[in-house]
Order: structure tokens, then C-alpha cells, then sequence
């Protein structure tokens, strides 16, 4: 588990002191919604960051533009069938381009970088997020995939400070467990949007449209998270997450539907007194607070007034409607290889629905399937993980065919 840091490795190099050295960040998946964030922060505070690499998959036209406004000394192009794209003429002179997967594990250790920001989207960020960790760099993780499927081989690598959670809820909850006793911890209440469906049973869920199912009520986010969001697997993973980086078992992580995102999460002490983070609904804080731990600097986004925002509403959970919630806490319970499969079962599927070449419902179908054929074994390394990774992605897409 992430014990409760008190002082960093990170410390030197997250100075405010006038002439203090930058810190130096790479941006794993520059091109997305986290990406872009990030890159506002680093805007909003170019004192402090320093941008020194840039990772994109397909967009390479952001990529070159990114780069060109700050200056970037290295590059990669993830996707080998933009690696010819005529735009990357335009990188600045000096600018050295890297191409092909493998590429983010060169990134991620980097000698010029302090802090990697790993924001790719899927289980391919786990190979850089371990790097990192090996590397001793700061390792600022959105991409909870890493955790969810290689969180066992992951958190005995990360030094206290070392690794920072960008996803909000975790953000949130590490800010809660500040200057606190692990031990003394109750639960923690893990919040969740309830996303577009919130409310209706499983009837209604069959015939959801992409559309409707892109249509978040609280967050702008990719377009595979948001899918996520909207089946609950969102929130199945990051219960997952939570036990990797917390260290608590799952049932002492529950989830509390709060429809407004202003409660990020909750920790609850033994002693009753609950400990709530609150805040606007912008990735950009917990982006900018993975970099400026254990300092806090200037928001980058708008304060709320909460004389202005009438009432809070704390819900229930529905699994029998949601079924990502109760296989994500099946796989979580069962640890060891289930999470992998989960997950890739889960990639697979919701790229199917976004392709609208299966039901909103056959997500969870699938994945159920999936695990019902696994046989869960110990993680013992990245090669098993991929392997078992490969054969849930085949097993997944032998299902979906079948139903269509
Ligand atoms: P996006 O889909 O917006 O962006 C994904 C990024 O990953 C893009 O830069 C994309 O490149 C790159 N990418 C896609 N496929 C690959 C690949 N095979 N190899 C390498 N890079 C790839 O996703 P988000 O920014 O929304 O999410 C990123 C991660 O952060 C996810 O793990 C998500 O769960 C997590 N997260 C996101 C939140 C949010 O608010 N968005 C909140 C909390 C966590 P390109 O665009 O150039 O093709
Ligand atoms: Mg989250």
C-alpha cells in the first residue's frame, strides 16, 4: 500500500524557491483527455514544469503542435501507421521522434525527466508505469488499467511518494489519509457519478444507445472511460484500485453514488469522524496535485461558492442493474490473474460497443464469460500478465462474435 508520506524523494525538484530547478515531466498519451489537462497545468505553471516528452498513439497533429509550443526534446508516435504522417515535418528542429509500443517504456525512463505521467488509456499502460516505478522516477498514474490488471507487481516497487494517483477519487482519498494512521482507518467511502443510467434497472438498459452511453453528467472524459463510466466498470476498477493503493480489502471499500462530483471521496476513522474531499469537477487538480506534492500551488481551475450549490445526494449502488460492479468486485475478491482478464475482456467489449457492433449489455456479458472461463492464478510476472491478457482479448472476441 501507498504508506502515508510525510516527505518525498520528489521534494527537491517540486520547489517553489526562486531559481529552483523545473521539474522535468513526460506526458504518456499527450493526445487525450488527461493529456491535454495536463498540458494546461504545465501552461498554467511553466515556472515550476518542464515538458521533456511526449507520447501520442494516432493524433499526430496535437502531438506536433504540443511539442512545438513547449519545446520538446523527444517524442513518440505510439501507432506505427502514423509514423510517416507528413505533419511530424513539423516537429522542432532537434526534436527526436521515437516510434512503435515500445516506445513508452523508452519514455518512461528517460534520464531527462523527473516525473512521467503515464495517461495512455488501456492495460498497455502497464509496461511504462512499471518502468517508472524501476526507473525511481515520480510516476503520476491516471491510467488505473496498470493498477487494476499489474497492481500486485506494481505497488512493492513504489517508494512512499513515489506513486501518485491522478484519478480523482484516489487523489482524493490519499489527500484524506494525509498525517493519518492506516490503522485507524474505518472504510472508505469511494464516490461515484452514478453516470447517464443512473436509476434504471436492467430493462432499460438493453437498448442504450453509444450516444446516450457517451453522454456523462458530470465529467468530459475519453471516450473508453466514459463507456466505463456509464456501465459502472468505471467504478469496479477503481474499488480494485483503491485496495491495490490503500491496502484494504474490498468490502471495506464501498460505493456511494454522489451525483453532483463535489464529494471526491471519503475516508471514515474508527473513531466515526469522516473525512470528505471536495472540489470542483476538473481532472486538472488531481493532475496538478501528482506534480506539486507535497505542495500545493495556484488552482487552475474556477473555485466553487458552496453557498451556491443547494444540496448534496448520497445513493446506493444498483449491481443487479450494473453487473460490472459486482464482477469487478468478484475478480478484486479472487486477485491474482481475474483482474487482467476483467480488464481485457472489458477493452474488447467496449470497443465493440463503440464500434455499435454489440449491445450495451453485452459488456457485461462478456466479460462474465470471460471470467467464468479463467482459471485465477498468483501474478508473478509482466510476461504472464500479457499472455493471459492475449487470451482474454481472443476469448472475449470469440464470445461477441458468436452473439452477432
Ligand atoms: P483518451 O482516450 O482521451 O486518451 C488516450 C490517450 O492514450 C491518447 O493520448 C491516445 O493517443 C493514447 N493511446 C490510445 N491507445 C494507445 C495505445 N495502444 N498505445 C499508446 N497510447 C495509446 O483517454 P483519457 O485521457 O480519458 O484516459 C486516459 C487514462 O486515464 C485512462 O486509463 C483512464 O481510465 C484514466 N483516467 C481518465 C480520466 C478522465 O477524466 N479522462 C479520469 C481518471 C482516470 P491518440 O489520441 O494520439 O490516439
Ligand atoms: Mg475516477
Amino acid at each position: 500500500m501507498i504508506s502515508n508520506p510525510t516527505a518525498s524523494s520528489c521534494e527537491a525538484y517540486s520547489s517553489s524557491v526562486e531559481g529552483a530547478p523545473r521539474q522535468r515531466v513526460a506526458i504518456l498519451g499527450c493526445t487525450g483527455s488527461i493529456g491535454a489537462q495536463a498540458l494546461d497545468v504545465c501552461r498554467q505553471h511553466a515556472d515550476r514544469l518542464q515538458v521533456v516528452a511526449l507520447s501520442a498513439h494516432s493524433r499526430t497533429e496535437e502531438l506536433v503542435r504540443a511539442a512545438r509550443e513547449f519545446t520538446v526534446p523527444i517524442v513518440a508516435v505510439t501507432d506505427p501507421a502514423h509514423a510517416e504522417d507528413s505533419c511530424l515535418s513539423e516537429l522542432p528542429e532537434g526534436t527526436k521522434l521515437l516510434v512503435g509500443e515500445s516506445a513508452l517504456e523508452e519514455l518512461a525512463v528517460l534520464p531527462e525527466a523527473d516525473t512521467v505521467l503515464v495517461s495512455v488509456v488501456g492495460a498497455v499502460g502497464l509496461r511504462a508505469s512499471y518502468a517508472v516505478l524501476k526507473a525511481g522516477k515520480r510516476l503520476a498514474l491516471a491510467n488505473k488499467e496498470s493498477l487494476v490488471v499489474g497492481g500486485d507487481l506494481l505497488m512493492p516497487l513504489a517508494q512512499p511518494g513515489q506513486l501518485l494517483p491522478v484519478d480523482s477519487e484516489h487523489s482524493a482519498i490519499f489527500q484524506c489519509l494525509l498525517g493519518e494512521r492506516a490503522e485507524e482507518i474505518h472504510c472508505i467511502w469511494l464516490t461515484c457519478s452514478g453516470g447517464p443510467f443512473f436509476g434504471r434497472n436492467r430493462e432499460e438498459l438493453e437498448g442504450v444507445t453509444r450516444a446516450q452511453a457517451l453522454a456523462h453528467p458530470t465529467w468530459n472524459m475519453g471516450a473508453k472511460i466514459t463507456i466505463d463510466s456509464a456501465t459502472l466498470m468505471n467504478k469496479g476498477f477503481e474499488r480494485i484500485e483503491a485496495a491495490q493503493l490503500f491496502g484494504l480489502p474490498m468490502e471495506r471499500i464501498p460505493v456511494l453514488i454522489q451525483r453532483e462530483s463535489r464529494v471526491h471521496s471519503m475516508v471514515e476513522y474508527v473513531d466515526g469522524a469522516v473525512i470528505a474531499h471536495l472540489g470542483a469537477s476538473d481532472m486538472r487538480l488531481p493532475i496538478q496535485y501528482a506534480l506539486s506534492y507535497p505542495e500545493r500551488w495556484e488552482t487552475p481551475a474556477e473555485r466553487i461558492d458552496f453557498r451556491t450549490i443547494g444540496s448534496l445526494t448520497f445513493d446506493a449502488p444498483d449491481p443487479e442493474a450494473f453487473r460490472c460492479l459486482a464482477l469487478a468486485e468478484e475478480a478484486g475478491r479472487t486477485g491474482g490473474t481475474a483482474p487482467c482478464v476483467l480488464n481485457a475482456a472489458n477493452e474488447v467489449a467496449v470497443a465493440a460497443f463503440l464500434a455499435e457492433s454489440c449491445s450495451f449489455t453485452a459488456i457485461d456479458a462478456c466479460v462474465a464469460h470471460c471470467l467464468e472461463h479463467h482459471d485465477a492464478r498468483r501474478v508473478e510476472s509482466l510476461e504472464q500478465l500479457h499472455d493471459i491478457d492475449r487470451w482474454a482479448r481472443a476469448e472475449a472476441s470469440r464470445f461477441l462474435a458468436g452473439l452477432s
